[in-house]
């Protein structure tokens, strides 16, 4: 996942198909494509065989691909044309440096990162940016913040336990949450047990989506690389429940879940309302709820939810309670972002994160363009 935040247009997954279809020269160093299979991306127009395009995925920069855990194809080599064999290694180097030294003010100048690595300043960019995906800037501050994170993490889980200490140990708090929403205490505890989860992943216009539902709604909505990343991600989530691919055709119910689901992302059905069944404390509730009144296409800041459910002092909470949505989208933790106008996180990458924003402010304006 891209931790840059830097909006970029998603690819047109047909259109690609059709470039390496063809072996298209043209479109070499537009996108790359990885085969999950072999585990190797190749350029568009890789002369080896085709592969399934089920198991193809593209990625508009080598960087995309290397971060899914792919490797470059030895026989059309596509990191050679950027010019960045060679300097590739320098590139990680210099990112090995930044992480370790990402604590140390404004030292990492371009002019400090420019010497430490032997390239000019706008070959560094350049470069940096071709095989990073985002600036050394974007990657100081995704280092930085990564940081801030682990340092919070220790501290979040105090104030966590004391607003929710109250509530866990009373079913009272749990009798009252919405019975579309939420699993029962009991199955809370088993994390998932006795829980029957079926899953399917789907490409959307920003990646691919597992949806994993039980019989009363949506346990799980996240974007993923792949779908055996998905899978492990979802078994993480419900050790104890009894996983099993979606049945096709899909029933009714799940059938009209999926639909209102992929038009909302389209940007065809801007109000979403679907059952949802998550583990869940009271406050993580009180949040979520809060971020479905966020009307589609405006944010709010942490600041502004804090006050909105009346915690004004409970920010990182909030922060975390957003963090530990499983279901992306229907929970739309993506309009909650920072009172500075940064995007603050997003469990599955900044970018996702811009995109989901900025295609529903253009689609409730009207000018979305597909995809
Ligand atoms: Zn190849």
């Amino acid at each position: 996942m891209n931790e840059g935040g830097e909006s970029k247009e998603m690819l047109n997954n047909e259109r690609c198909w059709e470039a390496v279809v063809n072996k298209d020269k043209g479109q070499d160093g537009q996108f790359v494509f990885g085969v999950i299979t072999t585990g190797v991306y190749c350029r568009p127009s890789c002369p080896s065989r085709r592969p399934l395009r089920k198991n193809v995925r593209f990625y508009k920069i080598p960087a995309e691909a290397e971060r899914a855990g792919l490797r470059p194809c030895r026989r059309c080599r596509p990191l050679a044309d950027v010019g960045v064999d060679s300097v590739t290694a320098r590139i990680r180097g210099l990112c090995n440096y930044i992480r370790g030294n990402s604590d140390s003010g404004d030292r990492l100048n371009l002019d400090e990162l420019s010497r430490h690595a032997g390239l000019s300043p706008f070959h560094l960019q350049r470069s940096f940016k071709a095989i990073v995906g985002v600036t050394p800037r974007q990657y100081l501050e995704a280092c930085r913040l990564k940081a801030l994170k682990g340092k919070l993490r220790s501290r979040i889980s105090v104030t966590e336990a004391i607003y929710e200490a109250g509530f866990s140990s009373s079913s009272r708090v749990y009798e009252r949450v919405d019975t579309r929403l939420g699993m029962t205490p009991t199955e809370y505890r088993a994390r998932g047990k006795g829980l029957s989860i079926s899953y399917v992943s789907v490409e959307s216009p920003v990646g691919l989506m597992m949806v994993g539902a039980t019989n009363r709604g949506l346990c799980f909505v996240q974007f993923g690389e792949s779908h055996h990343e998905l899978l492990e991600m979802l078994r993480k989530e419900y050790p104890a429940a009894s996983l099993q691919p979606m049945k096709q055709p899909y029933s009714q119910q799940f059938g009209l879940w999926m639909e209102a689901l992929c038009g909302h992302l389209r940007g065809d059905q801007p109000h979403l309302d679907l059952p949802i069944d998550v583990r869940a404390t009271a406050f993580q509730f009180k949040v979520w709820k809060y971020l479905q009144s966020i009307p589609y296409g405006e944010v709010r800041s942490y600041t502004e939810v804090a006050s909105g459910i009346g915690r004004r002092a409970a920010t990182r909470a909030i922060a975390r309670a957003c963090a530990s949505n499983r279901v992306a989208i229907v929970i739309p933790c993506h309009r909650v972002i920072r009172c500075n106008g940064e995007l603050g996180g997003y469990r599955w990458g900044l970018e996702r994160k811009r995109v989901l924003i900025d295609r529903e402010r253009a689609a409730r304006a009207g000018t979305l363009r597909f995809p």
